[in-house]
């Protein structure tokens, strides 16, 4: 698959004009296309609701979006809780999918009804000392531990992960719960990130459907929903075979009628909380090329740096750069792309095969509308971009200004000097 930017070279300079460079921008159409299809895939299962994870692009109109929809969010903070809320939603339409909880996020989360995800069992008594009583309905996360693989390929190791319960302590859960009370139940489990494969959410549908008939038999309670959580991955690099969502949910579907519906769950409902899949291939950073540097290797240096987007930076990851307006040129040169922090891994690609590049060029760094504008941080005094929404249209708006200084030393104002920044 050849990775094509959503917006021209001419749309991009538009942009710049108004709001400067970089910026994020996001494809409107493309998320509502998708989203569409997501719906259309699990459209067998009567109960299906994907809870956009707020985490992955924290921007309200963004979320709205997916609300239109009618879908639900997956929330992980106050912040994420708050915003979801003031976005438009409410009660069970908001999951609260977090771990290492302060005791203030869950009772916001229990005022707004939210639906709490349990991530261990300590946080039960912790609930009830801090919180009161549960709600009616009440998640589990769950961790199988050891290896998760599919044919034979480890994909991650929930052993090594800090998150969910046990079989043993989801049992123990689901009994103390029903005790207090709680009359619908629901499970959960993140067990790989960014899998390239349809075989992830049904292989993890069968393990957790495996689960939930085994909790139903063993204590008595209604599961009333799976949720699949996160982990449906985006092809970064060019030439991958992405993600087929429609067999996806035909997958799932297989594992619900072998599994569920023989145990006498045929009414359980679908959840999903996917985040990159939902958005990470429908927002690009835009950035322009301002310094090149000949020394040991050929550097292009650029007005963004991984204070605007941190994958690369921390996980090495792969984000693929067009140069626009020079698409179809022969990519015969090879640069490290660099920002300007002072760190040796501010680098957007190294030894990337790209062509000539020009000052003033447009990079377009593809993949960022998921983990992208969301890991923002502000090392070196480095501030955010603005979010630019492009429209079916080709009008845009801008959802989310840019960082000013003022914004950076606000929290200074215990400093008098500090107060009027604009002014020094
Ligand atoms: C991060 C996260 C998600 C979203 O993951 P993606 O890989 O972006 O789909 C969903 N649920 C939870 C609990 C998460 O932490």
């Amino acid at each position: 698959m050849n990775k094509t930017p959503f917006l021209t070279k001419e749309k991009a300079e538009e942009i710049a004009a108004k709001y400067g460079t970089p910026y994020h921008v996001y494809d409107e159409d493309g998320i509502r296309k998708n989203a569409k299809a997501v719906k259309e895939a699990f459209s067998w299962n009567k109960g299906f609701k994907e809870y956009f994870a707020v985490k992955a692009t924290p921007n309200p109109f963004i979320l709205k979006l997916f609300l239109e929809q009618g879908f639900g969010c997956d929330c992980s903070s106050m912040a994420e809780l708050k915003m979801a809320y003031a976005a438009g939603f409410s009660g069970e339409d908001i999951m609260f999918s977090s771990n290492d909880t302060p005791a203030e996020e869950y009772e916001y989360a229990a005022k707004i009804g939210a639906i709490i995800n349990f991530d261990d069992i300590t946080m039960l008594p912790y609930y009830l000392e801090n919180i009161g009583e549960f709600p009616e309905t009440v998640s589990c996360r769950y961790n199988p531990g050891g290896t998760f693989s599919i044919s034979n390929d480890i994909m991650d190791n929930p052993g090594d992960s800090k998150y969910g319960m046990t079989g043993e302590q989801m049992k123990e859960a689901f009994r103390i719960l029903k005790s207090h009370g709680v009359r619908h139940f629901g499970i959960h489990a993140f067990l790989a990130s960014n899998t390239v494969t349809d075989d992830y959410y049904p292989t993890l549908a069968g393990q957790l459907f495996e689960l939930a008939a085994e909790l139903k038999k063993e204590c008595g309670t209604d599961i009333s929903f799976i949720n699949l959580s996160g982990g449906v991955g985006i092809p970064y690099e060019p030439g991958v075979e992405p993600n087929h969502i429609d067999r996806i949910g035909e997958g799932v579907k297989q594992e619900y009628e072998k599994i569920l519906v023989p145990a006498g769950m045929g009414d359980a409902k679908i959840y999903s909380e996917m985040g990159r899949f939902m958005a990470g291939p429908y927002g690009a950073l835009v950035t322009r090329a301002i310094h090149e540097k000949h020394i040991y290797k050929e550097y292009i240096g650029v007005d963004a740096c991984a204070a605007n987007l941190m994958r690369p930076a921390i996980y090495g990851a792969y984000h693929h750069i067009t140069v626009l307006g020079k698409e179809g040129e022969p990519e015969d040169h090879i640069y490290d792309v660099t920002g300007s922090l002072c760190e040796n891994n501010d680098k957007f690609a190294i030894d990337r095969h790209l062509p000539r590049i020009d000052m003033g060029d447009l990079l377009y760094i593809h993949d960022t509308g998921a983990h992208g504008f969301a890991m923002g941080y502000n090392y070196n005094g480095r501030l955010w971009s603005p979010e630019v929404m492009l429209h079916k249209d080709g009008t845009f708006s801008l959802i989310r200004r840019a960082q000013t200084l003022a914004d950076y030393f606000a929290t200074f104002d215990c400093f008098e000097e500090f107060r009027n920044m604009d002014k020094v």
